[in-house]
């Protein structure tokens, strides 16, 4: 069957000028079936999958476009062929489970605090694999420093609503670059994939849901 490419495309919205990011995955046909179902997931799927468009779904799903260059160019991304170590990010780890199919429960999937990077994916048929990481001075620090205040429940209403329209301005700046400059992927020759069963990471997107 004809392969579809699995590079991002950035194509201008029919009713905004917010970009949308697309990519193409294949999947089995059916409970028991072959690899052959190729469909297209959104920025927008991944959005409704983790709740909220935020600024690190935005780098996840970046990232992730990067890392499928290299692995799989000018292919769909098999998310029947993939395992993936995510950073702890609540954004970052569902970007990671739903475009490479990985899952804790089938080996295929875990969380790292310090993976070295954003993610680190791995072809399972051949071993092959890639870290992804942030380039330098590209997050803005206020974010950060705001953020684990906001871990720590420490700001106030209006500083949240500073914090969100930081994290929107970001989101907006990510998807006006171009990929290859916010991300430095890099082969792993001697990659361990070293499963670990903590699920002790805090879940830091629902702290202030009870905004008072
Ligand atoms: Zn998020």
């Amino acid at each position: 069957m004809t392969r579809l490419f699995a590079l991002l495309i950035f194509a201008a919205a029919a009713c905004s000028s917010e970009p949308t990011v697309l990519f193409t995955v294949t999947d089995t046909d059916f409970s028991k079936g072959y690899r052959m179902h190729e469909q297209q997931v959104t920025l927008d799927d991944l959005a409704r999958f983790h709740g909220h468009l935020c600024d690190g779904l935005v780098v996840g799903a970046l990232a992730m476009d990067q890392v499928m260059k290299q692995m799989y160019p000018n292919e769909a991304i098999d998310r029947t062929n993939l395992r993936v170590v995510s950073a702890p990010s609540p954004c970052l780890t569902d970007v990671a489970i739903y475009l490479t199919g990985g899952r804790y429960q089938f080996n295929s999937f875990y969380v790292d605090s310090d993976p070295g990077g954003i993610y680190v994916v791995q072809r399972i048929d051949n071993g092959e694999s890639f870290r992804v990481r942030m380039r330098e001075g590209i997050k803005p620090s206020e974010i950060d420093s705001l953020g684990a205040l906001a871990v720590l429940r420490k700001l106030s209403p209006a500083e949240l609503d500073h914090l969100k329209a930081l994290e929107d301005d970001f989101t907006d700046f990510l998807l006006a670059s171009k990929p290859e400059d916010l991300f430095i992927v890099e082969p792993l020759d001697d990659f361990t994939w070293q499963p670990r069963l903590k699920n002790d990471f805090i879940k830091t997107d629902v702290l202030n849901k009870d905004r008072k």
